[in-house]
């Protein structure tokens, strides 16, 4: 199939894709709580004619093709939306009190309902099988394993993997399709929580409490000897304590101090994490102790390094330029192929298939689109919806006529 037709049939159903976006953006939900979402999507589908099914706690997966023999190629988009009450002047608001789509998750729902128009249309030229995935939860890195659990990645089993995420406030036209080049894409992270559990009372007898401040203080001070002192100078591996709480007013001695920060590696075999994790709980074991106090150390919501095979974005690079001409990019020439430092559960599928995680500008800094992604004023331009669908939809149909 030629890509400029493939364009241009995805540009003249732009309306469609924009309503479905808006209609998404008016409603966020969040992790997998997704009662409006899911099955708005599961009805889009069933109209376009597919049989969905239901994976995992909220995920969807739709298969297109299978009639000729082949391979299987993945394409996901996430549905879930941020615990942020929204601030960007849109007339198609979020109705939902403190949730917002801040991180363009519905435009990445609608690309890829449009991709699954597209593949409708041409489903006798899929040579293999396409695997539409929309994927709950994953700003709480759950969304991705649950549904690898549920079964994501087998009948039939999956061959490639691709997932698209939109960027606004860049001083770039919106629709660029940005590929990044092997290896390692997105760092991992996980997230820390301390409690520190002292004995309170009043201030001015500390003799008679135990401060659950002071042993806290030490213990953020001292976990900073891990970076310094500890790790690897070519190691990278970096944690950051960014919620620090304890006590109500000031003459009172709290029971406890919380600390909340997240530990973030370029390692995809996470050894260096697990260091970090193994010194930090020693260290405030240790300090809990010497200030007779207790300390928890509690360790959640990982997500890995996102690894992007080199041989396959490659391949997407060369087919994204077919498609888009100077609307396609080799990313490493933006980021000099060092990892960026936030994290995309997509990578749980990066460890298990070849993976390639691209990105596609939805908003120019120039023309109006100021902030990026998880800002509550966040804008993205939806007028380049297409450009996304017909890249899902193109790259995945000529991936698989190349292996065929
Ligand atoms: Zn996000
Ligand atoms: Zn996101």
């Amino acid at each position: 199939m030629e890509g400029k037709m493939i364009l241009q049939e995805a540009q003249g159903f732009l309306d469609e894709l924009q309503e479905i976006r808006r209609t998404l953006h008016q409603h966020p939900e969040l992790g997998f709580d997704l009662k409006f979402t899911k099955p708005y999507v599961k009805q889009k589908l069933e109209e376009m004619g597919y049989d969905p099914i239901e994976m995992g706690k909220a995920g969807l997966v739709a298969l297109a093709g299978g009639k000729k023999p082949g391979k299987t190629i993945l394409l996901r988009a996430d549905m879930d939306a941020l615990p942020i009450k929204e601030e960007a002047e849109v007339s198609f608001a979020s109705k939902e009190e403190g949730k917002m789509h801040g991180c363009g998750h519905d435009m990445h729902t609608a690309m890829l309902l449009g991709a699954a128009k597209l593949l409708k249309n041409h489903e006798d030229e899929i040579e293999g099988t396409i695997k539409l995935e929309f994927q709950p939860a994953e700003e709480i890195f759950q969304g991705s394993p649950d549904m690898i659990s549920a079964g994501l990645l087998e009948n039939p089993k999956v061959d490639a993997a691709i997932m698209l995420h939109v960027v606004a406030g860049m001083p770039m036209p919106a629709g660029v399709l940005m590929v990044p080049g092997g290896g390692i894409s997105a760092a991992s992270c996980e997230q820390y929580h301390i409690t520190v559990k002292g004995k309170g009372g009043h201030g001015s007898t500390p003799n008679n409490c135990i401060d659950p401040i002071t042993a806290a203080a030490q213990m953020h001070i001292a976990l900073q000897e891990i970076n310094s002192r500890e790790l690897d100078a070519n190691a990278y591996g970096v944690f950051t304590t960014c919620r620090f709480e304890a006590g109500m007013t000031s003459n009172v001695i709290p029971d406890t101090a919380k600390m909340w920060g997240t530990i973030r590696t370029v390692d995809p075999e996470n050894e260096i994490g697990e260091y970090i994790k193994k010194r930090m709980s020693e260290i405030c074991q240790s300090i809990a102790t010497a200030f007779r106090c207790e300390a928890e150390v509690e360790y959640y919501d990982y997500c890995p390094c996102m690894v992007i095979d080199t041989e396959l974005s490659q391949k997407v690079l060369g087919y994204a330029k077919d498609l888009l001409g100077q609307g396609a990019m080799d990313m490493t020439s933006i980021t000099g192929g060092k990892a960026g430092g936030g994290s995309e559960d997509f990578a749980f599928v990066s460890h298990h298939v070849p993976t390639v995680s691209m990105f596609i500008t939805a908003g120019n800094s120039e023309e109006g689109y100021l902030y990026s992604q998880h800002n509550p004023k966040v804008r993205f331009d939806d007028s380049m919806l297409y450009y996304g669908s017909a890249a899902y939809a193109y790259i995945a149909l000529r991936w698989l006529k190349e292996q065929a």
